[in-house]
């Protein structure tokens, strides 16, 4: 069947990925990290909001033993010297010495992530990996190491499947781009 465009508000969208090209990238990657981590227990976390449809797909492909959490990055302005701090709200399982795999909808800037990862890292864990449902490489403002990557998309607004426009859009089972204006 032929998708259509999606108007939200002030802005059109038009089809990028299909329900199906998603669900075939995110078996593969499911593929991959279960014979990587097989035996290893490992640990996701999901970072919510954006990345609740891929983890629950995701998760469900996975036939090893495992563990997830779901957390929310609330960001504030900090002391001068500390400047903009970033924490996790949710994070109440011990992660030393656990494998773990971070879930993100998206990598824009990288910031939210770079800014992240290094208190991930802090608290000792075995191993410490990342993997993304989109990134767009173009947009990068801050450097962040991604370990897998279903798609690799240009610079331009993505909406759907758990990706938001001001709140919704988040239902919709396949991948939008913001269609560019004439
Ligand atoms: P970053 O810190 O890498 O710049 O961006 C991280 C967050 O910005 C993502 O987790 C996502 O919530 C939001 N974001 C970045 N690009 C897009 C996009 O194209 N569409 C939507 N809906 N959210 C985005
Ligand atoms: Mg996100």
């Amino acid at each position: 069947m032929q998708q259509k465009e999606i108007t939200l508000f002030d802005k059109t969208f038009e089809p990028y990925l299909t329900e199906s090209e998603i669900l075939e990238k995110i078996k593969q990657l499911a593929a991959e990290l279960d014979s990587f981590y097989s035996g290893k227990k490992p640990l996701f976390i999901a970072i919510l909001n954006g990345s609740f449809m891929f983890a629950a797909d995701l998760f469900k492909q996975l036939t090893i033993e495992a563990e997830i959490c779901f957390i929310k990055l609330a960001s504030y302005k900090g002391t001068k010297s500390t400047g903009h701090v970033i924490t996790a709200i949710g994070l109440d399982t011990d992660i030393t010495n656990r494998h773990i795999i971070i879930l993100e909808d998206i990598i824009d800037t990288g910031k939210t992530l770079h800014e992240f990862l290094p208190q991930v890292h802090n608290q000792q864990p075995a191993s410490l990996k990342v993997a993304v449902l989109l990134h767009k490489p173009e947009a990068k403002k801050f450097d962040v190491p991604i370990d897998y990557c279903c798609f690799t998309i240009p610079n331009r607004f993505v909406l759907g499947y758990g990706l938001d426009y001001d709140g919704y859009g988040r239902n919709l089972k396949e991948i939008y781009q913001l269609k560019p204006t004439e």
